[in-house]
């Protein structure tokens, strides 16, 4: 894309060019409206309404009870682990779909400090997603104080593990800059130390190609309500990878990661496999809208897959940088996220000299159809789907961002107000 300036016509003919541009239709997306938030929370997928309403109307409201058998219920969680497994690099029944984000982390963080017994410290960044840091503070309060978690630069990392890191707790992806850790790298850095590492997926299960099982990862947590398209809150993942199944053991020994919930033994016994990771009765109307935002990631697998996705979200991400940098100068947005692509996610980020500002802007933007968000204090962030973004896209939300910019349509009391969730 360099030298020659692109314009909208060269969009349009980048789009019909595009192996996953049929992909688009699988999802609920008002015309006219430039969805660059898909990090934070996918769209609607247009087979999960019918699907929700069957679970309603068919299997709970006439078959009741019976469909925990007869629907399959029971093995939600297992069927959708499966199902989003190929996603991450991992095999079948390493992964279920359960509870939150916090939640897992929580329960493999546990497990894991509890492998490194005569270890103390639970590494991770200063800049980590901040649930992930309260978990850890959570679960350090729990062990009396006997674990300790050290926080360092992210550039710092490979060089603050040591031989008393119990655990290396990391988000691949930083939510603001969108900048990416190399899974493989600091795991084998992690191991060569005799540490386990615990990865946080949010920002790169159904974004890029992860590999978990290739970098022989210990742990994984990821989300369900961004790229895979589960709906608001929707159940998270969690990864054990398979050598460690028979020494993972978790505190929230519920009956749904029983050996035999079914018995109701007095006493606890987990489950053989991921199953010991679930701990109560699964939300199914949740699980059966993520098994459809899973399924409409899955759609991508004869297109090329994860490749296909990968190499589309950096032609979007360029081209956005490259017109964001072109089309808004002079407005001192300057980019925080890296520019060389094995270090980048599927997001831009720009920071802004004044915040409340960048609020603005985002609101303003909001206003014209074009959806990103802001992270607190100075970022403006844009996520990019290939399922569903078009080039034409693109162009459209630098060009309405430039009009924003210059028009100072942003200015304004409505724009400024500070709504509940940014
Ligand atoms: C979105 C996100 C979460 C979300 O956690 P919940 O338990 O679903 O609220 C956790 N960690 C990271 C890094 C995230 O980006």
């Amino acid at each position: 894309m360099s030298g020659v300036a692109i314009d909208r016509a060269a969009c349009e003919a980048l789009d019909a060019a595009d192996p996953l541009r049929g992909l688009r239709a699988l999802y609920e997306l008002a015309p006219g409206l430039v969805y660059l938030d898909g990090n934070s929370l996918g769209p609607l997928p247009r087979t999960t309404v019918a699907c929700v309403e069957r679970g309603m109307r068919e299997a709970w409201g006439r078959e009741l009870i019976r469909s925990w058998n007869t629907a399959g219920w029971i093995d939600l969680p297992q069927r959708i682990g499966d199902a989003i497994a190929p996603l991450i690099g991992a095999g079948p029944g390493e992964v279920v779909a359960a509870d939150s984000t916090s939640v897992n982390l929580f329960k493999v963080l546990s497990a894991a400090i509890a492998m490194r017994p005569k270890r103390s410290t639970i590494l991770s960044e200063n800049g980590n997603f901040p649930t992930d840091l309260y978990i850890a503070q959570g679960l350090i309060a729990q062990t009396g104080g006997t674990r300790t978690l050290r926080l360092v630069e992210r550039t710092g990392l490979l060089d603050a593990i040591d031989a008393d890191t119990a655990v290396v707790m990391l988000t691949q992806v930083d939510y603001r800059s969108g900048s990416r850790l190399d899974l493989a790298e600091v795991t084998a850095r992690a191991h060569a130390l005799g540490a386990l590492v615990v990865w946080d997926l949010a920002h790169s299960a159904g974004a890029f190609e992860v590999a978990l099982n290739e970098a022989r990862a210990d742990f994984a947590v990821g989300c369900g309500y961004k790229y895979l398209n589960g709906g608001p809150g929707a159940p998270a993942f969690v990864f054990v990878a398979r050598r460690h199944q028979h020494d993972f053991v978790q505190p929230l020994s519920g009956w749904m990661g029983h050996a035999a919930p079914f018995d109701f033994d007095p006493a606890y016994r987990p489950a053989d496999g991921i199953s010991r990771a679930l701990v109560g009765t699964p939300p199914i109307l949740s699980m059966l809208a993520l098994e459809c935002g899973v399924a409409a990631m899955r759609a991508a697998a004869p297109l090329g897959g994860m490749a296909a996705i990968r190499r589309k979200s950096l032609a979007l991400s360029d081209l956005f940088i490259e017109l964001v940098e072109r089309r808004c100068a002079g407005f001192g947005l300057r980019l925080v996220t890296p520019r060389a692509h094995a270090a980048r996610a599927s997001q831009a980020s720009f920071a802004i000299a004044d915040g409340a500002t960048g609020y603005a802007v985002i609101q303003a933007l909001i206003a014209r159809a074009v959806i990103g968000d802001f992270r607190a204090p100075d970022v403006l962030r844009f996520g990019f789907a290939p399922s569903y973004l078009r080039f034409v896209d693109i162009w459209d939300a630098v060009e309405r961002l430039r009009e924003v910019l210059v028009t100072r349509a942003w200015d304004r009391p409505e724009f400024r107000t500070r709504l509940a969730v940014t």
